[in-house]
């Protein structure tokens, strides 16, 4: 198999958080924005006219605290403030998006293969 092969197989299997959400909106039928650097947070998908902004999120890394949340176990030091910067800097984006008058959702990892996640987007845009 040569690399690009290989590339190409990795990609098919892509279960991305957010391209899974990119997914399910496009079957739903909606029109999106991706990753609009003008708006608090960088959402990585925004509907600009409806004012609503995703965040798909990780669950490590947003620290979700569901059972596929890992917490790191050493370099604390370095894990421990860099995460908690995460969760402080999402908190401040979703605040400043609120101030706009703006509503945002966050996609946990998690919730990827959930088959009620179309049904919890439809609702968010649709509010
Ligand atoms: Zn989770």
């Amino acid at each position: 198999m040569t690399r690009s092969q290989v590339m190409a197989r990795i990609k098919k299997k892509d279960t991305k958080p957010e391209l899974v959400v990119r997914r399910l909106l496009t079957e739903l039928g909606y029109r999106y924005r991706l990753h609009r650097s003008d708006l608090p947070g960088n959402p990585d998908i925004a509907f600009i006219g409806r004012k609503r902004a995703i965040f798909c999120h990780g669950c490590f890394w947003h620290q979700h605290g569901c059972a596929n949340t890992r917490t790191p176990k050493s370099n604390l030091d370095y894990w421990t403030p860099k995460l908690a910067r995460n969760i402080a800097r999402d908190k401040a984006a979703r605040e400043l998006l609120r101030q706009m008058g703006w509503k945002s959702l966050i996609v946990w990892e998690c919730e990827r293969k959930s088959p009620a996640l179309s049904r919890k987007l439809e609702r968010f845009i649709g509010q």
